[in-house]
């Protein structure tokens, strides 16, 4: 069976379906630069938790830290090119005000 095993009856192998599971679910997604040859480089697990803990769910492993806190509030990681604004108000990156 694969993870993404439709038939998988094995809780600890389905993926989490809610919000809720993601917040507390401790496996993660994996990231990495898949090669032609099947190799996998940069790897990187980030975990649901961790996913479901940033206000915008961001999925982009550069997004967090080593010990998997989110970046919306780090006025350095630049999200602009993601649409996103910087609000000095909340000192958090947050959807621009028409969204
Ligand atoms: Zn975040």
């Amino acid at each position: 069976m694969t993870d993404t095993d439709p038939t998988d009856t094995d809780p600890t192998r389905r993926a989490p379906s809610t919000v809720s599971d993601i917040r507390t679910d401790p496996s993660g997604i994996t990231f990495g630069t898949l090669h032609p040859d099947g190799r996998m480089t940069d790897r990187r697990v980030i975990r649901h938790a961790d996913i479901g803990a940033c206000p915008h769910v961001i999925l982009d492993p550069a997004h967090y830290r080593a010990d998997g806190a989110c970046r919306c509030g780090d006025p350095t990681h630049d999200m602009a090119a993601w649409g996103y604004v910087w609000d000095t108000r909340v000192s958090l990156w947050v959807a621009p005000p028409d969204d």
